[in-house]
């Protein structure tokens, strides 16, 4: 099932190129949309017979005329995978030339929830001089709570997936410093379930910044896949059904600048685009 947020924190179900409007389904309440998903995730067992039963009598709209929002508004965390790829830890250590990036050594990093934006929103750059680059990744969002679970069990903990962008600021600070400003995740298109996903590291994943091809990678090439990350994540804290994981991003990071439109496509699961531009106070 593709679940989406759009039109001011409508609940939708996604078929083909229609969206249905299921929010009166599932008491779903638009002025809480973080709160009505974690409620929706925890019970979607129960609730997904009726969502079924929604889609043959909901309105739809072409997905054409709807504004999507992000999936997964406001999560009480973000944790994210740095250099998660062979070729991107190679290229960030030529690059930068920075004592050994390794996830092994690194572990992850928290991104603020407040830097979440939508399909169709802008990512605005803080500064005038300095590098901003883009991350295409894979994400997902907690199904249930938690603690201490082993990779082998940690597929029935993710509820589902969807595409995301790790925008950075290239620079001394600390990492969550540096993508955390505001309007530094975007994410979308929507959530699709991981009975729709089935294998997560079988997908090839694209970015471009307008029509030029920057990243292109099959998730299988991922150093700790989505359930070791899961793992590790979940051994130093606890994971709460609607926090984000997102895995790190593949060998061809570049800049983005005023004026450019970056899109990521992620197989099986969507596309969207953002746009960028400076902060009205960028420096
Ligand atoms: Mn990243």
């Amino acid at each position: 099932m593709k679940i989406a947020i759009f039109n001011h924190h409508r609940l939708g179900i996604v078929q083909q190129d229609r969206i249905f409007d299921v929010s009166d389904a599932v008491s779903w309440d638009a002025l809480h949309p973080q709160a009505s998903l974690e409620r929706l995730i925890v019970s979607f067992n129960e609730w997904k017979p009726k969502l079924e039963l929604a889609l043959t009598h909901s309105e739809s709209y072409p997905l054409t005329e709807v504004k999507l929002q992000a999936p997964v508004p406001k999560p009480s965390k973000i944790l994210a995978a740095p250099v998660n790829y062979l070729n991107h830890q190679s290229e960030m250590n030529a690059k930068f030339n920075n004592a050994p990036y390794t996830i092994e050594k690194l572990g992850l990093f928290l991104k603020a929830p407040s830097s979440i934006i939508g399909p169709g929103e802008t990512i605005l750059l803080p500064y005038k001089d300095r590098r901003h680059d883009h991350e295409a990744e894979l994400a997902f969002v907690i199904g249930k709570e938690a603690k201490n679970i082993k990779a082998a069990e940690a597929a029935e903990y993710i509820f589902g997936y969807f595409a995301l962008m790790d925008i950075t600021v290239r620079g001394e600070e600390e990492r969550t410093w540096r993508k955390s400003f505001d309007t530094f995740t975007p994410m979308g298109p929507w959530i699709v379930t991981s009975d729709e996903v089935n294998n997560p590291h079988d997908l090839q994943m694209e970015l471009w910044v307008n029509e030029e091809l920057r990243q292109n990678t099959h998730i299988s090439e991922i150093i700790w896949d989505c359930y070791t990350c899961l793992e590790k994540a979940s051994q130093a804290m606890t994971l709460y059904p609607g926090d984000i994981i997102t895995t790190g991003t593949p060998e061809g990071v570049g800049p983005i600048t005023k004026g450019d439109r970056v899109r990521i496509r992620i197989e099986r699961i969507g596309e969207f685009s953002v746009n960028v531009d400076f902060k009205d106070d960028a420096v």
